[in-house]
């Protein structure tokens, strides 16, 4: 189905928890969050009603992801069930890759077709500074045992994302371009963006993903992908991916709904503006998730002097 500016809106992104077993410095607070009530969040069932009937109305592809969407109980469920759904030609999932080893074969078996794995350092002090990591001494170690687990049940053009964030991981872009070397991973640098947590945080951690071409300009443009523009060094097995959601915004090409762990939608990352379907069934909930593409936002001038409106954290979002 298209919105009012002739959007072809056909990717649904679904928080399927707000939980996570990280606190990330620029997408949580350090204390976590308050866990809602049962009632609060959003079924298995419910989850999957929403599902089928944006993939009626025209979405083709559905991410699981959240805070860490590998925490949420009943996550296998929800993955075989929306990938049983027809329409559905991809299913993905984005997560920190702390429980990917305990889960990859799992996933796989239910139709997960994809895995976009966060890793915004190589250094396990780092990483543990970075995440407030408790659960792992060697969480970077960790992360890259789940993706051998990811390939060895059948995942495939796994993607790792790092946030670009001056003065934590700006020293580390070349070592990430060394890692496409003998790895055919698309690696993604996402510019931070100025929403929940980061929104106060100083200029300084807000970088331009041309910084990346500054520090490894051997690099090659060889194309785009969806919103990356893909780079390459050659002779490399991988790619390198920039994603620029402050400097380059790609709101005329925003294919996306989102839907949040207790039941909202929101057409606009940024938006203030959300629309609740939880409790809502059948032609009810249809006709909202309908009215939803239909009056999305035409944009939203994200920038530094210009924060998200969006009144959540990237953990109730989903990214
Ligand atoms: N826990 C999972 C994970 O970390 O992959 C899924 C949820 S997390 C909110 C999804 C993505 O959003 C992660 O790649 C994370 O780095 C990114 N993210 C969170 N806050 C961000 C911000 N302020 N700017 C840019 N990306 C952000
Ligand atoms: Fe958790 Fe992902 Fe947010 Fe980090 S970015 S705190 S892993 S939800």
């Amino acid at each position: 189905m298209k919105d009012s500016y002739k959007r072809e809106i056909n990717y649904l992104r679904i928080s399927v928890t707000d939980l996570c077993n990280l606190r990330c410095r620029y997408c949580m607070p350090e204390h976590g969050v308050e866990k809602f009530s049962h009632e609060k969040i959003l079924s298995v069932e419910e989850i999957a009603e929403i599902a089928s009937i944006s993939a009626e109305l025209g979405v083709k592809k559905i991410r699981l992801t959240g805070g860490e969407p590998l925490v949420r109980r009943g996550i296998i469920d929800i993955c075989r069930k929306i990938s049983e759904i027809p329409q559905i030609e991809e299913l993905c999932i984005t997560t920190n890759g702390m429980l990917l080893k305990q889960y990859a074969k799992e996933l796989r078996e239910a139709g997960v077709d994809r895995l976009n794995i966060s890793i915004d350092t190589l250094q396990n002090e780092k990483y543990k500074d970075l995440t407030r990591c408790k659960i792992s001494e060697h969480p970077v170690d960790d992360i890259f045992a789940g993706i051998e687990a990811a390939k060895k049940a059948g995942f495939e053009n796994i993607k790792l994302n790092a946030v670009l964030i001056g003065g934590w991981n700006d020293d580390e872009i070349t070592d990430f371009v060394e890692l496409t070397k003998d790895n055919p991973y698309q690696i993604r640098f996402i510019e931070l963006m100025p929403i929940g947590e980061a929104a106060s945080w100083d200029k300084r951690s807000f970088l331009p993903n041309e910084t990346v071409l500054e520090k490894a300009p051997e690099l090659k443009a060889i194309g785009e992908s969806g919103v990356a523009k893909l780079y390459q060094k050659e002779g490399y097995e991988g790619t390198i991916g920039l994603i620029s959601p402050v400097n380059h915004h790609f709101c005329s090409q925003c294919n996306r709904l989102r839907l949040t762990a207790d039941g909202k939608l929101k057409a606009c990352l940024h938006s203030k503006k959300e629309t609740p379907v939880k409790g809502l069934h059948g032609e009810e909930l249809r006709a909202t998730i309908a009215n939803e593409i239909s009056n999305k936002p035409e944009n939203y001038d994200l920038g530094y002097d210009n924060p998200s409106s969006s009144m959540r954290n990237m953990n109730q979002i989903g990214g």
